[in-house]
């Protein structure tokens, strides 16, 4: 079937790490606005150190993403390190060693997103990933209970993830770095949403390949 398996896994971390490579400037900028500047050049070194672990055997899509979950509290640092490893530590438990299906997907991005906000305290509106994340667990989980596949289930949460990261753009932040502007951090996009965004439009190129 379609189903997602150890390869589409593997083709997301070389679509992430390209991705966060390519937007690693348009980070650093979002977050030298609100925080301290080093989205870009985190999440470029978390990723790339990722992907150089790709050649070991996995015995699953799940043992994938726990091998990034480990890169990334290890490589990141700072406040996103521990959520994104949070984020995919929680998705490759809830996947397993199992081909994913579109169901598993949108319960892995639940998963995550709920290992996002355990870690962070943040909620919807905060102007966080989470602000990201909600929308796409939401989506995704639509849009598995219409039948779709699990490559459609990532671009419905890629796309969802997206209008989420712009909500940011008129939200006061509430929760990390940004949170000590007050007032100040309105006008601005988060920087982890914009992250997230390019975290699962890559999953679901990696599935639609
Ligand atoms: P730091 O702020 O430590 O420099 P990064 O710049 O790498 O870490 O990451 C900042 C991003 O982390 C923010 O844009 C936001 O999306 C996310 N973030 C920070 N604190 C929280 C939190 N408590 N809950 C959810 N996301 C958070
Ligand atoms: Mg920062
Ligand atoms: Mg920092």
């Amino acid at each position: 079937g379609d189903a997602l398996d150890t390869a589409w896994a593997v083709r997301w971390v070389r679509a992430a790490a390209d991705a966060m490579a390519e937007h690693r400037r348009e980070l650093i900028d979002l977050d030298r606005a609100i925080g301290d500047g080093d989205h870009g050049e985190n999440m470029d070194r978390g990723f790339s150190a990722a992907r150089e672990k790709l050649e070991e055997e996995f015995a699953g899509p799940g043992a994938v993403l726990k091998m990034v979950a480990m890169t990334l509290m290890s490589k990141v640092g700072g406040a996103a390190g521990p959520l994104y490893g949070t984020a995919f530590l929680r998705a490759a438990t809830s996947l397993g060693d199992a081909d994913a299906s579109a169901e598993a997907v949108a319960a892995a991005l639940t998963a995550a997103r709920d290992g996002v906000v355990s870690r962070g305290k943040a909620e919807v509106g905060d102007a966080t990933m989470v602000d990201a994340w909600t929308p796409a667990v939401d989506a995704a989980t639509q849009a598995a209970s219409a039948g779709d596949s699990p490559a459609a289930v990532l671009a419905a949460a890629a796309d969802a993830a997206q209008t989420g990261a712009e909500s940011t753009d008129e939200l006061q932040a509430r929760k990390g770095r940004a949170s000590y502007l007050g007032e100040r951090s309105v006008g601005h996009r988060d920087p982890g949403a914009v992250s997230t965004v390019l975290l699962l439009r890559a999953a679901a190129d990696a599935a639609a390949t």
